[in-house]
């Protein structure tokens, strides 16, 4: 496995492997890598010859005050798990060779961000739509891996690549849950030990709003109402729980057709988000 650090040599590094008729399969990520990262390598790897990981924690997708700088960091260990998982090639950049100035125009993402995460970090999508641009120019994969968990990316990602015609498959892969069922995330090393022991109510509750749909209650006022009231019993503070056609994001007094449940909580150092697909 190689690491490169400059636009340039990911580029020599994919131009080797086109001239002898390789596919390529690329994985974003911020790092601190886990299982969720892994099953995309791992889907990717099935499918193409060679495989690169980018790590980089991008600035322009976080708010002034987000956790930018406390964002978990360790090179080495996302070395050995992408390694492990069957990456070829790690791109590493750094901020200065990903923005050497401020960039002069960016991506403003105009459809789905209304709701969501969209609604309560604005801005957010706008820099990872502008990053991802960025990376898949840089290397040009025939298909990039994305996580289910971040739906509301995941579904930006599509409108962008459909928007702007980019030649690269979109491959959606399920969220990768630890065995309580609390989504595997970079921001769970955050959580003290008591928010840990009580962060599976997250799903829990999701869960019991797909039963809630499944049998029979389609207002989404009143399933809101009763989410919102299961998670009063959680120590940290609700951001978010909604209930919207999905992939459209689009609001529906009365639900019908694919639906995504999603949450958002924060909790002293980490904010987390899951979802969960289901059909009304
Ligand atoms: P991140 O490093 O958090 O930006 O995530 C990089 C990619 O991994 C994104 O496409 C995420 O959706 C995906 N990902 C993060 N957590 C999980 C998970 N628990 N299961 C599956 N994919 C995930």
């Amino acid at each position: 496995m190689k690491i490169v650090e400059t636009i340039q040599e990911v580029r020599q590094e994919i131009g080797r492997a086109r001239k002898v008729g390789q596919s390529v399969g690329f994985i974003p990520t911020m790092g601190f890598l886990h299982e969720g990262h892994v099953s995309l390598i791992k889907a990717a790897r099935k499918k193409h010859d060679m495989i690169i990981v980018s790590i980089f924690v991008n600035p322009l997708q976080f708010g002034p005050n987000e956790d930018l700088e406390r964002y978990p960091r360790d090179f080495k260990r996302d070395e050995q798990i992408a390694k492990e998982a069957g990456t070829d090639l790690i791109f590493y950049p750094t901020v200065s060779e990903m923005y050497p100035e401020k960039m002069p125009m960016t991506i403003q993402v105009t459809k789905g961000v209304e709701v969501l995460c969209g609604a309560s970090r604005p801005g957010h999508f706008d820099g990872v739509a502008t990053v991802v641009m960025k990376l898949l120019q840089i290397v040009q994969p025939d298909e990039a891996f994305f996580g289910q968990k971040d739906a509301q990316q995941l579904a930006v990602i599509i409108n962008m690549v459909d928007a702007f015609n980019i030649p690269v498959a979109i491959n959606a892969c399920p969220t990768i849950r630890e065995e309580d069922g609390l989504a595997k995330s970079s921001r769970n090393v955050y959580l003290t030990e008591e928010e840990r022991l009580e962060a599976p109510f997250l799903y829990k509750t999701l869960k019991y709003g797909a039963n809630l749909i499944h049998s029979g209650n389609h207002n989404r006022t009143k399933i809101i109402k009763e989410l919102t009231e299961r998670l009063q019993i959680g120590s940290g503070k609700l951001d978010y729980i909604d209930v919207l056609k999905y992939p459209s994001l689009e609001q529906a007094e009365e639900i019908s057709g694919q639906i995504i449940l999603a949450v958002a909580y924060h909790y002293k150092n980490a904010r987390l988000i899951d979802n969960y697909i289901v059909e009304a």
